[in-house]
């Protein structure tokens, strides 16, 4: 890869694994904050880049890293809610390389450092518009007009909800889909999770840090989860498990009271009082403005092609969760989104190639509008 040349920045020491962008060190009860960057255009001007990657979880920020080592001075839009998922996960425990267990933020404040080390500019806005008919492809965030030569979308997913009037009145008032962010306000008092997949039973395990019970609520016999999550939990002497029930109803006026709990494998329903419900049960695609361009799959994930990142639009690369139903995890997301800046850095390099010999070919009286077309699809 052309990043060899890149020159070397110095090692990244041990010490400094424990720390954030802004503020101190995580503890169990306080995420890092990542220090949002802003765009600073003058209004008006459009952006030209190489390469933009849209999100910033570990497959935008993986992309970052060898894009920017590829010389491609990648710009990142990474979303208000920059880091993706891993900003509301507790412990990573199987991202290799931390074998003591590293936060969800600080694990993405570290990718970040990493990125912006070799050159890439992370903005947190929201992409809200993308016209993707021809080259340079064009983006719109917080007003700003971003140009393109390459695009590597990444994304992610969101928590999905129950989608009960309830859970939606009751949200911030004891209903979340984040443990690590609103677990602290739980102290000595009982919480239930509901959801069967590792999601769920990561958010259990952290709540008994601060909940005198966790219940854990699942509408079936069967976990999802991988083995080793379920027997932690099964032998929690905090966590008690309320299998083949799903969640009726949520009660409470202005906060959570109790949840009313529908069996699934028999008539009846039990009346379960807690303060508070965590929602973990599963997630979905953020394809939204990507969506009139781009293919997608049965479930509605942005297709790849084979085993490549190439999406439907030449030029235009997937990565991480918007993809990917299968596996999801942080280390194949990072996977994805190294594979997407190689496949852009490729193409990329084909693509000048291409453009140079077409160049080299045209009469000079014919060139300006021949090599204008050729730079578009
Ligand atoms: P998931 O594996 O899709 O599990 C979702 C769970 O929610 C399932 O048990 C499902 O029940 C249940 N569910 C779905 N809709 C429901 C509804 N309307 N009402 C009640 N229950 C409902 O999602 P996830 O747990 O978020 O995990 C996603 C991926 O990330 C997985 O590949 C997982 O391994 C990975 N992950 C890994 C880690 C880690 O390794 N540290 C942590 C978190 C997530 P059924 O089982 O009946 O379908």
């Amino acid at each position: 890869m052309s990043s060899d040349s890149t020159p070397k920045p110095p090692a990244l020491k041990l010490s400094d694994l424990k720390y954030s962008l802004a503020g101190p060190a995580a503890t169990d009860t306080e995420a890092p904050m990542v220090q949002r960057a802003v765009p600073t255009e003058p209004a008006g001007e459009p952006v030209e880049a190489k390469v933009v990657i849209v999100g910033s979880g570990p497959a935008g920020l993986t992309a970052a890293i060898y894009a920017a080592r590829a010389n491609l001075a990648p710009v990142v839009i990474g979303g208000l809610e920059s880091g993706g998922q891993l900003m509301i996960t507790s412990e990573v425990e199987n991202y290799p390389g931390f074998p003591e267990a590293i936060g969800g933020p600080e694990l993405m404040a570290l990718f970040r450092k990493q990125a912006e080390r070799f050159g890439a500019r992370i903005v947190d806005v929201d992409v809200e518009r993308v016209d993707l008919a021809t080259r340079p492809f064009r983006l719109w965030a917080a007003g700003i007009e971003y140009r393109a030569q390459a695009v590597i979308v990444a994304t992610g997913a969101s928590a999905l909800w129950l989608g009960i009037e309830s859970e939606t009145r009751l949200r911030g008032h004891g209903v979340s889909a984040c443990a690590t962010c609103d677990g602290f306000f739980y102290r000595d008092k009982e919480v239930a999770v509901v959801g069967g997949g590792d999601t769920a039973l990561e958010e259990a395990l952290f709540l008994t840090r601060f909940a005198s019970k966790v219940h854990l609520v699942h509408r079936r016999d069967a976990f999802r989860c991988s083995r080793i999550m379920e027997a932690r939990a099964v032998e929690h002497p905090k966590i008690e498990l309320h299998l083949n029930r799903t969640i009726g109803e949520v009660l409470g006026t202005d906060k959570v009271e109790a949840v009313r709990l529908v069996k699934t494998d028999a008539e009846g329903e039990e009346i379960l009082p807690v303060e508070g419900l965590f929602v973990a049960i599963g997630h979905r695609p953020n394809v939204e403005v990507f969506r009139e361009w781009l293919g997608t799959d049965e479930k509605g994930y942005l297709a790849v092609d084979g085993s490549t990142t190439f999406s439907s639009i030449e030029g235009v690369f997937v990565a991480g969760d918007v993809d990917d139903h299968r596996y999801r995890q942080a280390v194949t997301a990072a996977g994805e989104g190294c594979r997407a800046a190689i496949d852009a850095e490729r193409w990329l390099e084909t693509q000048e190639a291409a453009e140079r010999t077409s160049a080299a070919a045209v009469p000079a009286t014919a060139g300006a509008a021949t090599r204008t077309g050729a730079a578009n699809r």
